[in-house]
C-alpha cells in the first residue's frame, strides 16, 4: 500500500527536494511520521509539540481538506495523494509586508504629536534616529541622536546603556524605525516605541526640526586628518570653516602662514597688500610665480590659492593700511595675522588691534633670525607697545629689502604664525601669548622669552582711554616682508 505525498517547495529541501514521496502508513499522522523517520525535521514543520497541525499548514487528501475529516487520524488507501499546502504569500520566506504587520503589532506605535507632547512635558526617553547620515544632516527632530539603523547594533550600548531606557525611535516613515524597534528588543531594550509616519510626518504637522551643523562628504574626506585628531574633529573642523583670518602682506611671512591656513580649511580668508610682484620676491614668497612679475601681489596669491583651495572664501583689500582704514578692514576678522615687514604698519595694526580686541600673531625675520609672538588683547598680555613703546628711527630701522633674508626663514616663521593661528581659532593649546618665540637659523635654535604687560601702556594697560592713532613716515614702500 502506498499513499503519494505531495511536498511543496519550502519543504522539500528536507526531503532531499523531492516533490513527492511514495510512503505506506494508515493514516495521515502515519504518513507524516513515516517521513519523518527518514527527514528528521519534518513532523516538526507540520505539527507542533502537541502533535496538532500548524495553523499556516493544510493537508489535502485527494480533494478533501483533512480538517474536515479525522484531521491527523484520517485514514488513508492505497492510491491516495496527500497534499500539504502551506500558506504562502509571495516570494520566499515571509514576505515584506507580512513582516510589516507583525512588527506592528509586536512594537508599541506613537504619533508624531504625541512625541512632541512628550518633549514639551519634560518626559524623560531617549529620541532615536535611525535613518541615514545624508538625511540627518537634512534636518531632525530637535534632541534626536542619530544612530543609523546599519550601526545601531555597535552604537545603541554607548547611547543607552540600561536596557530599560525608554527609547523612541524615529526614521522617514515609519518603517524602518519598527525594524529597528525589532534589532533593539533582541539586544534586551524592554521600553521601545516607534514614531508611526516619520520624520515625513513630522515635518508635515509643522513641527520643529533642527538642522545640523555637519561637514560634507566632500569636506569630511578632504579634512579627515584634522578630523580623526581628537581636539579638532568635525566640530573643530566646522569651526575652523567658519573662521575668518587676516593676513596682513603676501609676501614671506604671508604666503606659508596663507597657504597652510587654506589648506587647512579656514573658511575665510582676508589678505591685505598692495604691493606687485618683483623677480627678487620669488627666493621666499611661494604663492606667487616667475609669469605673474610685475602684476599685483593680491591677484597673484588669489590665483594660487584658488588652485587648492577652491571652497573658501578670498577678500582681497588691495590697499595701504592708513589709520583711515584699518578698522573697516580688521573689524569683522576672528584674528590678525601680522606679516608685514615695517614699522608703522606693526604700530597701527597693534593699536587696532588693542582698540577692537583682535588677536594678532605677529611674526617677524632678520636675516637668519625670526621672531613669533601673539598679542590677545581680549586676554592678559601684553601688547606690541608694551615691549617697544614706539618704533626706531628710519635710519635704524632696516627693511627686508636692504637687510636680506634667509629664503626659507620667512617659511618656518609664517608656518609658526599658522600654527598658532589655528590654536587660537580651535581654542586649543598654549598660546605664544606672553611669550616670543625666537629662531635663530644658524644656530639651529629656538628660545622662549616671558614677555609682560607694561601696567602703565598708554594702550593696552587696563582703564586708559584709547589715545588715538599715530601714522608715522613711512620709510619703507613695502608692506610684506
Ligand atoms: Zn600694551
Amino acid at each position: 500500500m502506498s499513499v503519494k505525498v505531495r511536498i511543496p517547495t519550502p519543504l522539500r529541501p528536507l526531503v532531499g527536494n523531492q516533490a513527492d514521496i511514495a510512503v505506506a502508513g494508515a493514516t495521515v499522522m502515519a504518513l507524516i511520521e513515516s517521513i519523518d523517520g527518514d527527514h528528521e525535521g519534518f513532523k516538526g514543520r507540520l505539527c507542533d509539540d502537541a502533535n496538532n497541525l500548524r495553523r499556516f499548514i493544510n493537508l489535502y487528501l485527494n480533494d478533501e481538506d483533512i480538517r474536515y475529516m479525522q484531521g491527523l487520524d484520517t485514514p488513508v488507501q492505497d492510491g491516495d495523494t496527500l497534499s500539504i499546502i502551506p500558506a504562502i504569500a509571495g516570494g520566499s520566506g515571509q514576505s515584506f509586508p507580512g513582516i510589516l504587520a507583525e512588527l506592528k503589532k509586536t512594537h508599541r506605535e506613537i504619533s508624531a504629536q504625541e512625541v512632541r507632547g512628550k518633549q514639551d512635558g519634560g518626559d524623560s526617553f531617549l529620541l532615536l534616529d535611525v535613518r541615514e547620515s545624508e538625511e540627518f544632516r537634512q534636518g531632525h527632530l530637535p534632541g534626536a541622536i542619530h544612530a543609523p539603523r546599519g550601526f545601531l547594533e555597535m552604537k545603541i550600548e554607548a547611547i543607552a546603556p540600561a536596557r530599560d531606557t525608554a527609547l523612541t525611535v524615529y526614521c522617514a516613515g515609519g518603517v524602518r524605525s519598527l525594524l529597528a524597534c525589532e534589532t533593539l528588543k533582541n539586544m534586551g531594550y524592554t521600553n521601545l516605541e516607534s514614531m508611526a509616519g516619520g520624520f515625513g510626518d513630522w515635518k508635515q504637522k509643522e513641527l520643529p526640526i533642527e538642522t545640523p551643523k555637519v561637514l560634507s562628504d566632500k569636506a569630511r574626506s578632504r579634512y579627515s586628518r584634522h578630523i580623526s585628531i581628537p581636539e579638532v574633529g568635525e566640530k573643530g573642523q566646522l569651526k575652523l570653516l567658519g573662521s575668518k583670518v587676516l593676513l596682513i602682506g603676501a609676501g614671506g611671512l604671508g604666503c606659508p602662514s596663507a597657504y597652510y591656513l587654506a589648506a587647512a580649511g579656514v573658511g575665510t580668508l582676508g589678505i591685505v597688500d598692495f604691493d606687485v610682484v618683483d623677480e627678487s620676491n620669488l627666493q621666499r614668497q611661494i604663492l606667487h610665480t616667475p609669469e605673474r612679475v610685475g602684476t599685483p601681489k593680491i591677484s597673484s596669491a588669489l590665483k594660487t590659492l584658488k588652485t587648492f583651495s577652491p571652497d573658501i572664501e578670498l577678500i582681497p583689500f588691495e590697499e595701504r593700511l592708513t589709520s583711515a582704514n584699518i578698522e573697516s578692514i580688521i573689524k569683522d576678522f576672528d584674528v590678525v595675522v601680522d606679516g608685514t615687514d615695517n614699522f608703522p604698519t606693526r604700530y597701527l595694526i597693534n593699536d587696532a588691534c588693542v582698540k577692537l580686541k583682535k588677536p594678532c600673531v605677529h611674526g617677524s625675520v632678520y636675516r637668519f633670525e625670526g621672531q613669533v609672538t601673539v598679542f590677545d588683547p581680549a586676554q592678559e598680555g601684553p601688547c606690541y607697545r608694551c615691549l617697544y613703546k614706539e618704533p626706531p628711527p628710519a635710519e635704524l630701522a632696516p627693511s627686508c629689502a636692504e637687510a636680506g633674508v634667509l629664503g626659507v626663514l620667512p617659511g618656518v616663521v609664517g608656518l609658526l604664525q599658522a600654527v598658532e593661528t589655528l590654536k587660537i581659532l580651535l581654542g586649543i593649546g598654549a598660546s605664544l601669548r606672553g611669550k616670543l618665540l625666537t629662531y635663530d637659523a644658524l644656530e639651529a635654535s629656538f628660545q622662549t622669552f616671558k614677555l609682560r604687560q607694561n601696567p602703565e601702556c598708554d594702550y593696552c594697560a587696563a582703564g586708559k582711554e584709547f589715545p588715538g592713532y599715530i601714522d608715522y613716515e613711512h620709510f619703507c614702500l613695502r608692506q610684506s616682508a
